[in-house]
Order: C-alpha cells, then sequence, then structure tokens
C-alpha cells in the first residue's frame, strides 16, 4: 500500500492502518520530512510563530517496522500501470493507493498572481511572507517609500482572516523595531464580495469584520485585476483602482494539488469527486482523501468545504477501506459529521459556531486551542500533542 503526502489525511490514515493491519506493507511519501500543521501556518507568515512550533517528524508517526518513509516529491501517478513517479527516486509500484497530497494557491488566472503575491501553502512560502514584510519595513527605513508599509491582502475568507488577525498583533513589535510611525501602516484587504466569511453566520462575520477593522484592518470591496510588483489593480463595478503597496499576499482561493491533473483523472481544479467509499470512479484500487478531494454533501448538493476537519474523518474511513480491499470485504461509506468551525483573530480572539453554539472572543480562541491540540493528538499522538500542543492561556 502506498499513501501519498503525510498530511492531515496521509499521516492519519498511516497510524490508522498501522493499528488495523499490522502485517501490511505500506510506504508513506512526502516532499518534507515533516508533518506541517497547516491551520496554524497563518501564525508564521505572520511572525507570530516559528516554524519549529508547527511541524513535527514524520518519524514520529512510522513504525519502522511495518512502513517505509520515502522523501521525494510525486510528479504524476501512472493508474493505468499502477505506478508512482517521482522528481528524483525510480518509479514505485503499488497494489493500493491512498493520495493526501493536500492544495495549492489558486490564482484563477489572475495576471501577476503567481509571479508577485505571496501564498499562505506551505512553510517556505509563509517564511518567505514574514521575511518579506521585516525587509519592507527595513528598506523603509533606508528610502522611506510609504507603499512599503502598506499590506495588502487580496479575499476575506477564513485564511486572510485568520492571517489578518496574527498581523494585527505582530506589527506593533515591527513599528516599535523600526521607529514607524503607526500611521503610516496600512492594511488592506480586497474582497469581491460584500459578503465576507461565507461559512459563518452574518453576526459572526459581523464580530470578524468589526474587530480586524478596530485594529485597523481596512475592507475595500472589489476584484482583483492584475497584480504587478509593486501594485495591486482591482476592479469596483466597471471603476479599474490601484492601490501601491510593497506587499501583496494571496488568500483568494486554494486548489487541490497539480499532481491530479498531471496523471490524468478527471478533476475539476485539482479536486476528485469520489465515490462515497472514498475510492475514484473506474478505479477502486485508488483513495483520495483531503484537498485533493471533492465530496458532496447530499444536503446542498456541493461539495463540502475542503478542511483539516474532513481531512482527518475521511482518513479513519480510508484506513478501514484499505484494510477491507486487501481483506476483500465490503467497504464503507465515508459519512462526513461536521462538528464546527473556529476562525482565530489573533492572541485571544476569534470566532466560530461548535456544537450548535456562536462563539466570539476569548472561549472561541480557547476553543481553536483545543481543536489544534486534539488534531496533534489524533495523528502525533499524546507525546507530540505534549510537545507542541498551545497551552498559554495568553498567547
Ligand atoms: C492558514 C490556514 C488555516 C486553516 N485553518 C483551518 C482550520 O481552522 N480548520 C480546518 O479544518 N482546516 C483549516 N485549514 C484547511 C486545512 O489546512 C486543509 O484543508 C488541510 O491541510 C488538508 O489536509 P490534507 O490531508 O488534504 O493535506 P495537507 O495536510 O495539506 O498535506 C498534504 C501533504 O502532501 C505533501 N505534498 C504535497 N505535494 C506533494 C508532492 N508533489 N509530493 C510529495 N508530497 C507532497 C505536503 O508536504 C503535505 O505534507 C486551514 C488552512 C490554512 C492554509
Amino acid at each position: 500500500m502506498v499513501i501519498l503526502g503525510a498530511g492531515y489525511g496521509g499521516l492519519r490514515t498511516l497510524k490508522k492502518l498501522q493499528e488495523l493491519r499490522p502485517d501490511a506493507d505500506i510506504v508513506i511519501v512526502d516532499k518534507n520530512n515533516y508533518h506541517c500543521e497547516t491551520t496554524s501556518l497563518h501564525e508564521v507568515a505572520a511572525g507570530t510563530a516559528e516554524a519549529k512550533e508547527i511541524c513535527y517528524p514524520i518519524s514520529c508517526v512510522v513504525d519502522p517496522q511495518r512502513t517505509v518513509f520515502i522523501q521525494d516529491a510525486v510528479t504524476r501517478v501512472e493508474r493505468e500501470c499502477k505506478k508512482i513517479i517521482f522528481k528524483k527516486n525510480p518509479p514505485l509500484t503499488y497494489d493500493y493507493l491512498l493520495i493526501g497530497l493536500g492544495f495549492e494557491s489558486e490564482s484563477y488566472g489572475i495576471q501577476g498572481i503567481n509571479e508577485y503575491a505571496l501564498a499562505i501553502s506551505d512553510i517556505p512560502s509563509v517564511k518567505r511572507i514574514r521575511r518579506h514584510i521585516e525587509k519592507q519595513f527595513a528598506k523603509w527605513k533606508e528610502d522611506h517609500k510609504d507603499e512599503r508599509l502598506t499590506i495588502v491582502v487580496g479575499g476575506a475568507g477564513f485564511t486572510s482572516f485568520e492571517f489578518l488577525g496574527e498581523l494585527t498583533h505582530r506589527l506593533p513589535e515591527l513599528i516599535q523595531r523600526y521607529h514607524i510611525l503607526k500611521s503610516k501602516v496600512k492594511i488592506i484587504c480586497i474582497e469581491s464580495s460584500p459578503n465576507v466569511l461565507p461559512m459563518f453566520d452574518r453576526k459572526l462575520a459581523h464580530y470578524g469584520t468589526s474587530r480586524l477593522k478596530k485594529r485597523g484592518v481596512r475592507f475595500v470591496v472589489g476584484r482583483v485585476n492584475r497584480v504587478m510588483a509593486n501594485h495591486v489593480y482591482y476592479k469596483n463595478g466597471d471603476e479599474l483602482r490601484v492601490i501601491h503597496t510593497g506587499t501583496f499576499v494571496w488568500g483568494g482561493g486554494v486548489r487541490g494539488s497539480s499532481v491530479i491533473e498531471a496523471s490524468g483523472f478527471r478533476q475539476q481544479r485539482g479536486r476528485v469527486r469520489v465515490k462515497s467509499d472514498l475510492t475514484v470512479p473506474g478505479y477502486p484500487d485508488i483513495l483520495i482523501i483531503g484537498d485533493c478531494s471533492a465530496v458532496m454533501d447530499p444536503k446542498t448538493g456541493s461539495p463540502y468545504p475542503t478542511t483539516a476537519q474532513i481531512a482527518l474523518q475521511q482518513a479513519d474511513c480510508a484506513a478501514q477501506n484499505l484494510k477491507a480491499l486487501v481483506d476483500g470485504t465490503p467497504l464503507k461509506k465515508f459519512v462526513y459529521k461536521w462538528k464546527g468551525t473556529v476562525c482565530s483573530l489573533g492572541r485571544n480572539d476569534g470566532m466560530g459556531q461548535v456544537m450548535g453554539k456562536n462563539l466570539k472572543g476569548y472561549p472561541a480562541s480557547f476553543m481553536k486551542k483545543i481543536i489544534d491540540n486534539r488534531s496533534l493528538v489524533k495523528i502525533g499522538g499524546v507525546e507530540t500533542m505534549l510537545k507542541k500542543g498551545k497551552f498559554s492561556l495568553s498567547r
């Protein structure tokens, strides 16, 4: 059995499979030798957490008696001959395959996004954002170009809100370090729809927006049209407007891994509409979970939003179904149980819905830490949670 990706879905599947089928030969592949708590990437981007705080070695989960770990980038899967093609290693054949290669930033074809925008997608990309912002502030000391102190975020969804929340907590330190007048620093969020955070109740979305506004974030309604090195164009109606900025962070959307497209799967934006047992239509030996999969919500007829929460639940079902494939027994249907969503707004603040209740402020932020710690236990175990968990009540 081969598992591609040691993220939420892939690593949790491995953990469960090692328990369910101790005699199976398993290979897990990832381009990195660490697992990243992707749900905390925005903290590293804003500089309120270090990368090492949100990562732990994949070896914490790999049982060397049963599992081989290959560190390499997958370039494509050749489904007909059951082969995985890597960047460096020779091809690898599989009997059963689980794909959990996660997400990539989606440019929607907007000019300049791929060249000039910064994305919150993995550890290198968020380290780049932190370095970039610090460099802009340091350079302002030399040339006093005010656009260096303007940070623009494209998209007002979950990731953008979490990043803006952290950023507003980090900026006072940068302002002090570089002796900058607070009023010179501008944070602008551009969103095409007047309805920010569509996944939340309007009262909660309003709470989030008002908290960020209070900390100096300006919300602008418009569609990002073109990104260049030092400015962003956006359209409001027919009118084209421009913001001069040294930093543009794109939080406008994500898609599934490009490996999905390169492998010729029937897909939309890197996501495959999997069957109810998580297998790929026509390929009963391949399961896809997490951000590379699309699972339909029977209530709305649309795919569920891709989250770590659903990836972890799919992983439990996928592990049982991989075992069933080996045993020749019937596969289980995946049933998603939404347990709530909490969006962080930075230190001690947040908002969300958990068990039918709306949470705001400190209770939401506290709940967010519990959720993050729970996912650490589910994959890395109690020891990893004790090392990497969020316990400080004042952070
Ligand atoms: C800032 C931010 C905050 C978020 N907050 C929340 C939240 O609060 N709650 C929530 O439920 N969800 C949240 N999400 C969404 C969540 O992080 C994703 O849905 C989740 O990570 C998807 O899990 P996955 O298992 O599909 O892939 P991932 O966990 O992203 O893992 C994919 C793995 O594949 C590896 N990989 C990728 N490409 C290759 C390749 N070509 N070759 C080899 N290895 C490869 C990567 O290194 C990675 O280890 C957030 C996302 C972001 C960016």
